[in-house]
């Protein structure tokens, strides 16, 4: 595996064919020779035409869901096997817009995860705090309660997976995590996973929350921030561009 910076745009539910196919021709055109890995997850119905456009370049394409269970009787629901089909390579498991609309629970998120790593996707577990738990000084409680889920699952594969440290109170309020606020609960999750892995190391632990070209640089500079989880910013070819150039050699 790599251990260059990692960067993963999260488009949500934005898109359209027209302007999926305009937004990836000038991230393309601006990507140059990129310092880190880059990845974007489109809605799945965007899945085909993204692994087409994406197709012979470096950024890899993403999902932002899987479903819990293999195959079957699950209406509207779209399996790791499925999304493999596709190219995909990475998978959003456990977002917290999912786990607050989708009502998706900590074992709902480690069986997601479980099912990507079989169809040999890496599943980007996202783990993050409300405000409420944040002000009641909840937050290392929280998101190992989270994280632990995943690692009771999937055990020593865990060496396998990505962590995104997202706090629910920075995604989409342009709140962002100092970077010293940051760095404590990465530190926190990254002693977790050398509790459970020998192979801790490999184990990306990206940013995400408000990340943005003005804040990227000293974000990514901490010592445990592997790169970062990007929402409205990776919507903007020119926004997207500059959070990788911030992103240094390694
Ligand atoms: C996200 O959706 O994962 C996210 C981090 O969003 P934003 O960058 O818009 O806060």
């Amino acid at each position: 595996m790599s251990n260059q910076k990692l960067i993963v745009g999260n488009w949500k539910m934005n898109g359209s064919l027209a302007g999926n196919a305009a937004l990836i021709a000038d991230l393309l055109a601006g990507l140059g020779q990129s310092a880190c890995d880059v990845a974007v997850c489109p809605p799945a119905v965007y899945l085909a035409q993204l692994q087409a456009l994406l197709a012979g370049s470096p950024v890899l394409l993403g999902a932002q869901n899987v479903a819990m269970h293999e195959a079957g009787a699950y209406t509207g629901d779209v399996s790791a096997a499925m999304l493999r089909d596709f190219g995909v390579r990475y998978c959003l498991c456990g977002h917290s817009e999912r786990r607050k609309y989708q009502a998706e629970s900590d074992v709902h998120v480690a069986l997601k995860a479980k099912l990507a790593l079989a169809a040999g996707i890496t599943p980007i577990v996202c783990v993050g705090e409300t405000v409420q738990e944040r002000e009641a000084g909840m937050t290392e409680f929280i998101v190992k309660r989270q994280l632990s889920a995943v690692i009771h699952l999937v055990g020593p594969c865990v060496s396998e997976i990505v962590v995104a440290y997202e706090p629910v109170w920075a995604i989409g309020t342009g709140q962002t995590a100092t970077p010293e606020q940051a760095q404590a609960v990465h530190a926190v999750l990254r002693a977790q996973i050398r509790a459970a892995t020998e192979r801790a190391a490999r184990v990306r632990i990206l940013y995400g929350g408000s990340m943005n070209a003005d804040n990227a640089a000293q974000l990514l500079t901490q010592p445990d921030i592997d790169g970062g989880l990007i929402g409205g910013a990776s919507l903007k070819a020119p926004d997207f561009l500059k959070i990788l150039a911030a992103c240094v050699p390694q």
